[in-house]
């Protein structure tokens, strides 16, 4: 809480400053304290369960999620977006806490009567409640909707208590480049990591679309209006790399001129969960905290938080130019994310240009 505090008194005394102004000339407006503007890039589980704890950090900021849309996939005709899901789900109460995706108390009965048409694929887990959502959304985008406006309307349901926007409403695809069978092809990234559990090595990760992407109504804005931008815990090739490369936003965050701080998804040299050394690799980064930072770089960085057990890399970091602290980095429970989401903010005051 202290840093939230720390933001919102700087804001106060300005405008206390102006309400001393003379009330016949200048009515006097009740000092309030105007939220803090955080803007967060997420992925899935990593994103969703960072956003948790920083709602419990400080509930009353005003918080803007960019979204990763390059894991979406076209399933039984069917549009899905599985990171915007998470994120919804997660901070609407109806995640599967267990999984960290899909829906709580699910069923998979369509499932099940899709597979005795033989008709997949299998590998993908869509639940009957989950089903109802991607129809919602199908719907909607057939109806001339874009994704960001269909996503607002999901969200009129979940009321996640964040603005949610896709990265952008064109269709950006992940692909994955690997060698099966001897020969090279490119696969969706839900194959790669659902399907394969990333048990071949990628070649390359391609964000099939990104060039010609706009980012989404909204996003600059919210990224021109910001105090601070967080990088959760995401996955930094094909989360947060992935809303990166959508042309302009990068640029944008370079050029806010408020801090940006990041938290590290690797812990003691590897994620925490799933594979993502696996498309660092890819990308020729080595799965450690302090390479991880670099690869984002000081261009974009201002602050990075490695786990405790990665103290040792906080010098490394320093040395170029991101100023790093050593934390509790594990999402065990939502206080223990809070206390992330609050030394990521403290950092953020720490590194915010005079
Ligand atoms: P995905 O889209 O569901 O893969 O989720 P994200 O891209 O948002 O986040 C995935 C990353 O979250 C993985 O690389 C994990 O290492 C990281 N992660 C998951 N749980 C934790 C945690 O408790 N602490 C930290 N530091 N990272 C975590
Ligand atoms: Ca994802």
């Amino acid at each position: 809480m202290g840093t939230g505090g720390a933001r919102v008194g700087a804001r106060v005394r300005s405008r206390r400053g102006r309400a001393r102004c003379p009330p016949a000339v200048f009515p006097v407006r009740p000092a309030r304290l105007a939220p803090m503007r955080i803007v967060v890039l997420a992925g899935g589980i990593g994103g969703a369960r960072f956003l948790r704890g920083l709602k419990r950090a400080v509930p009353d900021a005003d918080v803007t999620v960019i979204g990763n849309t390059g894991d979406d996939i076209h399933l039984f005709g069917l549009k899905v977006c599985p990171d915007l899901d998470t994120v919804m789900y997660t901070l609407g109460g109806g995640i599967n806490e267990e999984q960290g995706w899909g829906r709580a108390e699910e069923t998979f009965h369509l499932k099940e009567e899709l597979a005795a048409y033989g008709v997949g694929p299998e590998w993908f887990g869509l639940g009957d409640r989950d089903f109802a959502t991607h129809i919602v959304r199908t719907q909607m985008l057939g109806a001339g909707y874009p994704l960001s406006a269909v996503t607002e309307a999901l969200c009129d349901r979940w009321k996640p208590g964040v603005r949610l926007i896709p990265m952008t409403d064109d269709r950006v695809e992940t692909h994955v480049a690997v060698e099966v069978d001897g020969e090279r092809r490119a696969i969706h990234f839900q194959e790669y990591w659902v399907r394969l559990r990333a048990s071949v090595p990628a070649a390359a990760i391609v964000p099939v679309g990104a060039e010609q992407a706009k980012p989404a109504p909204g996003v600059l804005e919210a990224i021109g209006a910001a105090d601070v931008i967080l990088f959760p815990p995401s996955n930094p090739v094909v989360s947060i790399g992935t809303i990166l490369a959508v042309p302009g936003i990068r640029e944008a965050i370079a050029e806010a001129g408020v801090p940006v701080v990041g938290l590290s998804p690797i812990v003691g040299d590897a994620p925490v969960r799933g594979m993502a050394d696996k498309v660092l690799a890819a990308v020729g980064v080595e799965s450690t905290a302090a390479a991880v930072a670099e690869h984002y770089g000081s261009g974009l960085l201002d602050g990075w938080l490695v786990d405790t057990v990665d103290a040792a890399v906080v010098e490394r970091v320093e040395a170029d130019g991101i100023r790093c602290r050593a934390v509790p980095l594990m999402m065990t429970d939502v206080d223990a994310t809070a206390r992330m989401a609050q030394e990521a903010l403290a950092l953020a005051e720490e590194v915010r240009p005079a």
